[in-house]
């Protein structure tokens, strides 16, 4: 062995299995020190939010019991990082540290910093793949560049070559003889003062064993129908994985593993009607794409990828924006999603998209207020996939919806809620009202109102713009940049 301790720094790869710093660190120590730090400080303008925050609590904690079941244990710490983890090194005498990657622009130059101070003082700092398919850099075009474009990522992504093999859970891992101190998780105050998190715990299982039982649902309930059922919110027809995958606490070559050893590896072609498994690969593509873009447009959580829309015409309109955030617009299918996002800390794909054109073209405020809204708000918020879903569905992005596919809010209620049931969910103050009526309430007629119990502007708003007028709007802005 090269090293008689080691330290290994979990940062977003709150799992056992498939972890390959951890796995190094096994393979090149006698005894092994697993720490977390907690520096939100150095995430840049992108600090962990509410939600994120209540996650990284329980996963910490089922990490820790994890870690232990192995006579182990997860040492935890503020930071700042470096600081942190000289003071460690000193104190245990490691010689070594392994990391997995992350991608996000500041803490790559914060690893970058680390990894070159920690080796100019003769520790040996080994960053490792972290939780994509295939690193960022590895995917490039026919003239060596990143990719703007989804499709042709994706065939010369996993397309192409199958991702490295999973590894397995490690049996032991051997601790040193004596433990460096660790704080209280509590001593970290991630929970919220606020009572706003109950739905959570209704909702979630934070850790490794939690992703592990929504993989099993996916493949035994979800996957084979997946192409039909993702667009549905009133079913729950998608894999629920995504704060799962954030946290690194299952990686999407385990989920790669799960299709494909049961359905076959994706088809290099992408003619032909798709599949469920495949159907669900290619989103899994989705996130692989979101962080090539960001990796190489390191830029884009803040500003425009597509340079023109820097001058689009923005609002500023906080009577709307909070009655937006609220899910008190007036449009059902928009208030039921901002009213899910709340509670669950989670909102359906096709809502996001519903509620994000909402903001974008029927209120016309910029996409980076959305963007924060669901930072603060998500518990899967993840900047990669934040930044490209808000810029997708704002047209200013990589492989974006053009700004001017203004979607209907009634007509997407019906199309994809088309018994109510998820609006009856969560705006249940209109819960009576019949179908033909639920995703327009401002047009029933008054005793069907009345029959339902509804008084719009006292128990469910107007709308608080017209769809036609807020359209046309929108259009005559985009055509002042286009
Ligand atoms: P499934 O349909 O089961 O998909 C499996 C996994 O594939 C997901 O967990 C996710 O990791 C990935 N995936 C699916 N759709 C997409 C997509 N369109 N783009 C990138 N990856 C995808 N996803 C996040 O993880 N974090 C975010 O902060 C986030 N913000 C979004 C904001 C907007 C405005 C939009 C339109 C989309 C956003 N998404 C985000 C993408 C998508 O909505 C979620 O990944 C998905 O709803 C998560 O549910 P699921 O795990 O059941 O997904």
């Amino acid at each position: 062995m090269p090293h008689d301790t080691a330290l290994v720094w979990f940062r977003r790869d709150f799992r056992l299995a498939d972890n390959p710093a951890l796995r190094s660190a096994i393979d090149a120590a006698e005894h092994v020190i697993p720490i977390y730090i907690h520096a939100p400080d150095e995430e840049g303008d992108w600090a962990p939010g509410g939600a994120s925050r209540w996650w990284l609590h329980h996963t910490l904690a089922a990490h820790d019991a994890a870690l232990r079941e192995r006579q182990s244990r997860l040492i935890i710490r503020a930071g700042p990082s470096l600081d942190t983890l000289q003071h460690v090194i000193q104190q245990t005498g490691a010689t070594a540290v392994f990391w997995n990657r992350r991608y996000e622009p500041a803490i790559r130059r914060r690893d970058e910093l680390i990894k070159s101070t920690l080796s100019g003082t003769g520790i040996e700092a080994v960053s490792r793949p972290g939780n994509l398919l295939s690193e960022p850099w590895e995917v490039t075009t026919g003239g060596g560049g990143p990719y703007q474009v989804f499709t042709p990522f994706w065939k010369n992504c996993c397309l192409r070559e199958p991702p490295a093999e999973t590894l397995p859970k490690p049996r032991a891992v051997n601790g040193p003889a004596s433990w460096p101190q660790s704080i209280e998780l509590a001593e970290l105050r991630l929970l919220p003062k606020l009572d706003w998190d109950a739905g959570f715990y209704t909702r979630w299982t934070p850790g490794e064993a939690g992703a592990q039982v929504l993989l099993k649902r996916l493949m035994q309930e979800v996957i084979a129908r997946y192409d039909e059922s993702r667009n549905r919110p009133d079913q729950r027809g998608t894999s629920s994985l995504s704060p799962h995958l954030y946290f690194g606490e299952i990686t999407p070559r385990q989920i790669y593993e799960a299709v494909t050893s049961e359905y076959g590896p994706p088809a290099p072609t992408s003619k032909g009607p798709k599949s469920g498994p495949m159907t669900f690969l290619s989103e899994i593509g989705w996130r692989e794409f979101a962080w090539h873009v960001l990796y190489h447009f390191p830029d884009t959580p803040l500003r425009p990828l597509r340079e023109k829309f820097a001058a689009f015409p923005w609002r500023t309109d906080n009577q709307a924006l909070s009655a937006w955030q609220r899910g008190q617009t007036g449009y059902p299918i928009v208030d039921a999603g901002m009213r899910e996002l709340w509670h669950d800390g989670w909102m359906h794909n096709r809502v996001r998209m519903i509620v994000g054109s909402f903001l974008t073209k029927h209120l016309r405020i910029s996409w980076l207020e959305g963007a924060k809204w669901f930072w603060d708000t998500l518990v899967d918020a993840d900047l990669a996939n934040n930044t490209l879903g808000w810029q997708w569905i704002g047209g200013c992005g990589a492989d974006a919806a053009p700004y001017f596919r203004v979607f209907n809010p009634v007509s997407q209620g019906e199309k994809f809620d088309p018994q109510g049931d998820y609006v009856r969910k969560w705006v249940p103050e209109l819960s009576e009202l019949p179908d033909e009526w639920l995703h327009q309430p401002w047009q029933a007629p008054d005793h069907i109102l009345k029959r339902a119990g509804v008084v719009l502007g006292q128990t469910y708003p107007k709308p608080i713009v017209d769809h036609a007028e807020a359209r046309k709007s929108a259009l005559a802005a985009f055509d002042a940049i286009k």
